[in-house]
């Protein structure tokens, strides 16, 4: 895979992920039943800074860039989130990523709070040496948040495991000693953990198939399309056709391949390490990116980034279930649309957060510097993704609701449930 895969980058227009995050946790709060205050302490990040991130350019010219990190809260532990570098990344972005990180954290039980930071970069315009720059000046500013016991870091859209390694440097130098546990999605060689590259689309594969098996069917009897062919899209192709899935179609930012008897996904890998597009792969047809959406297919996975499916395009979905690998990539209105005509969204919150278990795993394997098996982290990733599906599929099941309000509800009162047990200071 190369490092910033050009479907990190792809679907530039994003409308409303804040007013997206904000319309669900309303929603949530609702169906609770909460009360004003607690809302307004739910929809409020806890803390954000916001800093100015000056590059020297490798011809010597400067060039200012800015960047952001947000805690949305810290109740159940540490903030949790990736670090996004993204040409539209901005501080409504930046809450609203950090919210579901939030909620996320508190679907699969982990002990984190929710966070998020982005830098308004486009890392394809930008040599390794100038990355590693942004990177190190980034981290020095914010590094009063950060911590092990305070915020952890992850790779997201345009980061990698060698950010991350130039995160965990730079906050370690500073500090006077090693401390791997400030990021998780670092390489192995420096404290990573095994598994945690395929961790987010083995996820997403484990909750269609929780998905599947409700409806008596299995991976091997459908078919899927992905749009997205970055570091969640790609792993999630092989993984789903090594599970017996007929992958049909893929999309990255500069256009769809489609082949009805079933793509071959390796051959699609090495194509795009060799061209850094899914374009131009030999053995399929070309396709519309919007047509990808609108493909009959049984399994879509939107897996790049927010607002894909919007009131526009959901009713052209033709899809039975909506397993969603990117975050916040359905609108409020495509939702109703979706549930109106019966298509099941397995929600990001639950679908994509393998990779945030498997960075939990990864904190606790550093704070222990004591090394798991892959096998020992794959079944325990898969025992977790089960065990939150089945929460929240009984959570649906109890309250007549979608998989995502009941997402959003497990998770939103497990979160409620912290602030009124530790009780509020002073
Ligand atoms: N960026 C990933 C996400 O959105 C992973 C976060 C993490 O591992 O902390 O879930």
């Amino acid at each position: 895979m190369p490092d910033v895969t050009p479907d990190d980058l792809a679907a530039p227009q994003r409308p409303g992920a804040l007013a997206t995050a904000q319309a669900q946790l309303a929603g949530a709060v609702d169906a609770l039943g909460y009360g004003e205050g607690m809302h307004a302490m739910l929809a409020t990040p806890r803390r954000e800074i916001n800093v100015a991130v000056p590059l020297r350019r490798d011809d010597g010219r400067t060039e200012l860039f800015h960047g952001f990190r947000v805690q949305h809260n810290v109740s159940r532990g540490p903030g949790k989130g990736g670090l996004r570098f993204h040409p539209a990344v901005d501080v409504d972005e930046v809450r609203a990523l950090a919210m579901w990180m939030t909620w996320k954290c508190a679907v699969v039980e982990l002990p984190y709070g929710g966070a998020k930071g982005g830098v308004a970069i486009d890392p394809r315009h930008y040599s390794r040496a100038e990355l590693e720059r942004v990177t190190r000046r980034y981290t020095s500013e914010i590094m009063p948040m950060i911590g092990p016991e305070r915020d952890i870091m992850a790779p997201d859209v345009g980061t990698d495991a060698g950010t991350m390694a130039w995160v965990m440097d730079t906050y370690s130098v500073n500090r006077g000693y090693t401390i791997p546990g400030v990021v998780t999605g670092k390489p192995l060689e420096v404290g990573g953990s095994k598994g945690r590259a395929t961790a987010t689309s083995r996820g997403v594969v484990h909750t269609t198939e929780a998905a599947l098996r409700e409806a008596r069917t299995g991976l091997d009897q459908v078919t899927v399309a992905i749009q997205g062919f970055g570091k969640v899209g790609a792993n999630a192709a092989v993984i789903f056709a090594d599970a017996g899935s007929r992958v049909v179609a893929v999309s990255d930012q500069y256009g769809a391949v489609h082949r009805d008897g079933g793509l071959d996904v390796t051959g699609l890998v090495e194509h795009v390490e060799r061209t850094g597009s899914v374009v131009g792969f030999a053995e399929a047809d070309p396709l519309d990116n919007e047509a990808l959406l609108a493909l009959e297919v049984d399994v879509l996975v939107p897996a790049a980034v927010e607002g894909v499916l919007n009131a526009d395009n959901a009713p052209d979905v033709r899809a039975r279930w909506v397993v969603e690998g990117a975050n916040g990539p359905t609108t409020p209105d495509a939702d109703t649309v979706l549930a109106d005509r019966g298509v099941v969204v397995v929600p990001d919150i639950l679908a994509n957060a393998g990779g945030v278990v498997v960075s939990y795993f990864e904190w606790v394997q550093a704070q222990q510097a004591y090394w798991w098996t892959l096998a020992e982290i794959e079944h325990r990733l898969a025992e977790r993704m089960q065990m939150a599906y089945d929460a929240v599929a009984q959570v649906a099941r109890e309250r007549d609701v979608s998989l995502r309000d009941a997402a959003l509800v497990l998770s939103v009162q497990r979160v409620a449930e912290a602030h009124r047990t530790r009780g509020l200071y002073p």
